[in-house]
């Protein structure tokens, strides 16, 4: 029997206008697991996890229940579900370009800063303990980071709110190989530390080999579920998401 969720979204379906990008979702993650889901492009997975963080743009609209910690969240404004612990690195990795690593990191603790927390240093030292390439480059301005950095910063930015869910849309998008790879090599590092992870990919092969357990979205809903490692053996899987090799 899984441990009672930290996340356990039922029957999400979310609209834009007449289009319906997610179907009757029903999506758990557990404390200290990472959960993916796979999809195509407009699977709905982006749309997933801005229902979960509230965040839909202002046409889109959305239905079902969202529980987190045992609360129905639904109705909170994004604020509430960032202090409370949820945070999204989203597709587009949106930093601040003008202003340096360090205080795009700043930004993202904010809320420990300004309630006169001490933590905040010690989660930046954490931070940059994760992502040594970060501390060399404190001082450099986000804006001219290389792809894999810039994924880097905007996980490490997401950290520093001290999140209990981490949410994250794609972050292989756009990498090469071995930067995907360390990114993964990271992630799985970060469930240790005990956050839960919802992680959201077109890369199934990369998603399914950090994962515990999987789902897959197609045209909004989840067609297939099980424990990653054999969602990878899976042969609809394999046919439609892992290729050749
Ligand atoms: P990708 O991997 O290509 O980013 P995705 O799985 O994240 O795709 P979504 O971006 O959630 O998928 O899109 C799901 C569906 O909703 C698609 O059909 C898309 O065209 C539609 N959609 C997404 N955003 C909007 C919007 N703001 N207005 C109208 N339709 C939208």
């Amino acid at each position: 029997k899984p441990r009672h969720p930290i996340l356990q979204v039922t029957d999400l379906t979310a609209r834009y206008g007449k289009v319906t990008a997610v179907s009757g979702a029903n999506i758990a993650v557990t404390r200290g697991s990472i959960v993916t889901v796979i999809g195509g492009n407009g699977a709905g997975k982006s749309t997933l996890l801005n229902s979960i963080m509230g965040a839909l743009p202002s046409t889109g609209s959305c239905s079902g229940s969202v529980q987190y910690l045992g609360s129905e969240i639904g109705s909170w404004q994004v604020e509430r579900r960032v202090s409370d612990g949820i945070s999204l690195v989203p597709e587009r990795r949106e930093l601040f370009g003008s202003m340096s690593v360090e205080d795009n990191l700043l930004l993202g603790g904010f809320r420990l800063y300004r309630a006169g927390k001490h933590g905040w240093k010690a989660t930046m030292d954490e931070v940059y303990d994760l992502f040594p390439r970060l501390r060399e480059r404190r001082q450099q301005q986000a804006g001219t980071l290389s792809g894999g950095e810039r994924q880097m910063l905007a996980v490490g930015r997401a950290l520093m709110a001290q999140p209990q869910l981490l949410m994250l849309d794609e972050p292989s998008l756009g990498l090469a190989p071995r930067i995907v790879r360390e990114i993964f090599q990271i992630i799985a590092r970060l469930r240790s530390t005990g956050v839960a992870i919802l992680l959201v990919e077109q890369n199934a092969r990369a998603a399914l080999q950090v994962a515990d357990y999987g789902y897959v979205l197609e045209t909004g809903e989840v067609v297939l579920e099980g424990k990653a490692k054999e969602l990878a053996g899976n042969p609809r899987v394999i046919e439609s998401y892992l290729g050749l090799g």
